[in-house]
């Protein structure tokens, strides 16, 4: 078994990697709110984490992986939208219709990123989790750590802590902190350190979902802390292993879901590991919607392209560094992803050989050293550049694309060439089954001037960009 070493902001250090369980290592990663396209920064969240995922599988087998990815369909966003898209609606059946539209982007984005679907995808606004949010809520009001006040659900955060630490993913300064103060919005800043809210009173025409607390009617909906750590707790237990999100879910969200859990389920460390993903900015700023600053990738397939091109690039920043975003930057990296597709499919007219242990073992300590992506580039280049058979070759690197998920196995489809090109090809194709060789090759040194090259193959041509 190789070591995993993972930074776990817990401890701000490297650390290895222990599963509590030998037989599955759970992961969870808080996804995506849909109100909207997802960013191209959300993609940078979720790309990390199917690299972890990928990483897990490679290192622990491909079926001992739980990976949750929950979706937030309800929160004080997608309430907001719900109700004026559907306004003719009934709040909740807006609610859904409006997020499962989002949701179905989502997952084509997904798609196009060769991102895994994750093997449990909890939806917030479902019945039967919504009743478990209200089950863990009960338990913190039992244990004397949440009140009700104007008909919502409130964290006290003051007793908290006074008892345990609060503030272990970042450092809060507890000093202006107000015992009794409250806050009733999602998303707030660490300056504002109040009691948060566990469920939120039903305003007019909001969506509600019916909750009976100390024998009281309390129609309303989930706090988005709490939604997490139901969703957690019942689909991976508690503790768990890893938990992954972008930096700015350190606090209040998984600050929040720490001591939520911790009274609500009886645990001292929910979770082993967390695991941050830094930003992805433009010019120098965070993209966000907030800031109007952001692509989705659609944009980038306006601009012509590939969303794998991406993917790629943004395998040559470390996860935990921010990484600025330039089309310039985009450009290189679809070349370098082409070479790449260009070297697999030069090996790709044998069938795999043997994956190289040598190589493979090189390949292992990069990925092991907290997803080392830039490192491990390096060394499929030099696995390619040394003098393995082509046979062994396509059969290790094949081996690491089950972590890099580059689809290099599918080098053809991926060529989109220019209509000349096409054109050219096509009536190359005719004159060779009209046996006209001279024509067919006065084709292929037009195809050549205009930068691509062509190979008469057992299975029929194909074209290479040089
Ligand atoms: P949201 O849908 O807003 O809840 O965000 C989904 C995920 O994307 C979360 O893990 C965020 O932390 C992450 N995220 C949001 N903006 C960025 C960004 N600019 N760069 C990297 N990750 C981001
Ligand atoms: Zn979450």
């Amino acid at each position: 078994m190789k070591t995993l070493y993972l930074y776990n902001t817990l401890s701000r250090k490297k650390e290895e990697f222990k599963p509590i369980k030998k037989d599955k290592v759970g992961l969870y990663t808080c996804g995506p709110t849909v109100y909207n396209y997802a960013h191209i920064g959300n993609m940078r969240a979720y790309i990390f984490a199917d690299l972890l995922a990928r990483t897990l599988r490679y290192n622990y087998g491909e079926t001992r992986i739980k990976w949750v990815m929950n979706i937030t369909d309800v929160d004080d966003k997608t309430i907001r939208d719900s109700k004026v898209k559907y306004s003719e609606l009934d709040p909740n059946k807006a609610l859904k219709k409006f997020t499962a539209e989002y949701e179905k982007y989502f997952w084509e984005d997904m798609k196009k990123l060769n991102i895994k679907k994750p093997d449990v995808i909890p939806h917030a606004a479902d019945q039967k989790y919504v009743e478990k949010m209200q089950a863990l809520i009960n338990k913190i009001v039992k244990a004397g750590y949440g009140y009700i006040k104007d008909g919502s659900v409130y964290f006290d955060v003051a007793k908290y802590y006074k008892n345990y630490k609060y503030g272990k993913l970042i450092n809060l300064d507890m000093d202006g902190f107000k015992a009794g103060v409250r806050i009733d919005a999602d998303e707030y800043e660490k300056e504002n350190v109040q009691d948060f809210v566990l469920w939120k009173n039903q305003e007019k025409g909001d969506p509600f979902w019916d909750y009976k607390l100390d024998g009281k009617s309390l129609p309303g909906r989930p706090g988005w802390h709490i939604e997490c750590s139901a969703m957690g707790q019942e689909t991976l237990g508690m503790p768990f292993d890893i938990h992954t999100g972008g930096v700015d879910l350190k606090f209040p969200h998984h600050e929040n879901e720490i001591a939520q859990s911790v009274i609500g389920c009886n645990v001292d460390q929910p979770v082993n590991y967390w695991l941050h993903n830094e930003y992805l900015l433009v010019d120098g700023v965070k993209m966000s919607k907030r800031y109007k600053n952001f692509y989705t990738l659609r944009d980038l397939e306006e601009q012509g392209f590939k969303s794998l091109a991406f993917r790629y690039l943004c395998m040559q920043t470390h996860y935990g560094k921010q990484m600025n975003f330039t089309f310039n930057s985009l450009k290189a990296a679809e070349d370098g992803l082409r070479h790449l597709k260009n070297q697999v499919r030069e090996l790709s007219n044998d069938e795999p050989g043997e994956v190289n242990q040598g190589y493979k073992n090189k390949f292992f300590k990069a990925i092991n050293d907290d997803l080392n992506l830039t490192k491990a580039l390096a060394v499929v280049q030099e696995m390619l550049k040394s003098d393995l058979s082509g046979r062994d070759k396509l059969a290790t690197v094949l081996d690491f694309d089950r972590v890099l998920g580059l689809k290099l196995d599918q080098v053809d489809e991926d060529i989109e060439l220019p209509e000349d090109i096409k054109s050219f090809v096509a009536q190359r194709v005719e004159a060779r089954m009209e046996n006209n060789y001279d024509e067919s090759d006065r084709l292929r040194v037009e195809i050549e001037k205009r930068g691509y090259s062509i190979e008469d193959t057992k299975g029929g041509m194909r074209v290479v960009k040089k």
